[in-house]
């Protein structure tokens, strides 16, 4: 799915895109942002943005500006699933984070 990485998509795409992580497992409840880690909502464990497996990457456009979608697994339970972080949450203090992730949705 690299491919899509670094695309801003229209919302149909998008749509399509998320469902294509689900199929490909990343169907459970997901994981948060909390205090700059990332919580696995199944089993509450918690890991530094620069440490979580990140397999996938979408971005979307809404009216309120460039939201992120990212495919991660957990290294705890091994629960696979999609962290939202719209443009709400950037403008709230998540920047570095997202940069973080987008950096390991790549690879590098
Ligand atoms: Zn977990």
């Amino acid at each position: 799915m690299g491919d899509t990485a670094g695309d801003t998509m229209g919302m149909t795409a998008f749509t399509e895109a998320v469902s294509q992580l689900e199929a490909a497992g990343y169907d459970s409840m997901g994981f948060a942002v909390e205090d700059a880690r990332i919580v696995c909502v199944e089993c509450d464990a918690s890991v530094d943005p620069s440490a979580s497996q990140v397999a996938g990457m979408l971005r979307y456009q809404t009216d309120a500006g460039e939201g992120h979608v990212f495919a991660i697994g957990c290294t705890s339970c091994n629960a696979r699933g999609l962290l939202f972080i719209g443009a709400e949450a950037l403008a709230g203090g998540v920047g570095d984070i997202v940069g973080v992730l987008e950096n390991r949705a790549r690879g590098s």
